[in-house]
């Protein structure tokens, strides 16, 4: 798999600024043609609406640079991981969005944030219902059936793309 996303720069894509310990900052997604690439901001040059070479973030989160007697991992709200994990669902048959969706899917259901309703086999494909517990709404999760190596490997580059703990 092309993958493609640098480690944070802790420090400004726009004007080059860099971020100290504390700092607030944004993080956004931006799709390449079977990638993501994240891209950091410093608050002032942030602007959802700008368009650059790789057109407007499919998804993006404010977090801050983790102080030096925090644990290095960077806190993303759950509802942040709710919204990427929606948006992937308009492109279920890109291997990376697919396999995404699947791994945040279980993720949201750890979290308690989405439920296990039922399972749904279709053209010798299978799909995860899930329903989120707040608004009852569902969800169907294409199951790419991964093996524990692939799956391992999906992980890490979530946890490496939103700069947080998988857990
Ligand atoms: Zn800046």
């Amino acid at each position: 798999m092309d993958w493609n996303i640098a480690e944070s720069q802790r420090c400004c894509t726009k004007c080059d600024c860099e971020f100290d310990d504390g700092d607030a900052y944004f993080s956004a997604l931006y799709e390449t043609s079977e990638a993501f690439l994240r891209k950091d901001f410093c608050p002032r040059c942030w602007d959802e609406s700008d368009e650059d070479e790789h057109g407007r973030p499919f998804s993006f989160w404010q977090t801050e640079v983790p102080r030096e007697e925090e644990p290095k991992k960077v806190f993303v709200d759950t509802n942040v991981i709710f919204d990427f994990f929606r948006q992937l669902a308009e492109e279920e048959h890109i291997s990376v969005k697919r396999n995404f969706r699947y791994i945040l899917g279980l993720m949201l259901m750890r979290k308690k944030k989405l439920k296990l309703k039922d399972v749904v086999r279709e053209d010798g494909k299978e799909y995860l219902v899930l329903r989120r517990s707040r608004t009852q709404e569902l969800h169907r999760v294409l199951d790419p059936k991964l093996s524990e190596e692939e799956l391992d490997q999906v992980k890490a580059e979530l946890t490496q793309i939103l700069e947080t703990e998988l857990v």
